[in-house]
């Protein structure tokens, strides 16, 4: 079955989509934590960072990160973050990189 991310690449949900290449689709998170919160999103349906393939050539996923943040005015800095499984908070199983910015991000760790 399609996962949530496959039906907004094919259009089937909506999305406020504000990249695409041949490898990947970026649209704006629904629940932004940051001015700028956009997922980027492999066309290719692999389930998160861990099931990565040991072959090919991945960096299209930074690429697409730059390309955005450079279009989107990030020029202060920006984070990009992949949440992989359970302790990482991972809600959608397709893996996606989150670019956030336009604003001081504050710092990580672990939660209390
Ligand atoms: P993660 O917790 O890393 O798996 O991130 C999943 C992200 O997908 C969350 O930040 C959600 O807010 C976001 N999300 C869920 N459904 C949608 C949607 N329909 N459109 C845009 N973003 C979504």
């Amino acid at each position: 079955m399609a996962t949530l991310f496959t039906k907004i690449i094919q259009r089937e949900i909506p999305a406020d989509i504000v990249y695409e290449d041949d490898h990947v689709v970026a649209f704006r998170d629904i629940q932004p934590q940051a001015p700028v919160h956009v997922l980027i999103v492999p066309r290719q349906e692999i389930t998160g960072l861990a099931e990565l393939p040991d072959e090919g050539d991945h960096k299209y996923l930074l690429n697409a990160a730059k390309v955005i943040a450079e279009q989107l005015g990030l020029t202060g800095g920006y984070r990009v973050v992949i949440n992989q499984g359970a302790d990482a908070g991972q809600t959608v199983f397709h893996l996606h990189a989150h670019l956030l910015g336009g604003a001081p991000l504050g710092h990580f760790g672990v939660e209390e």
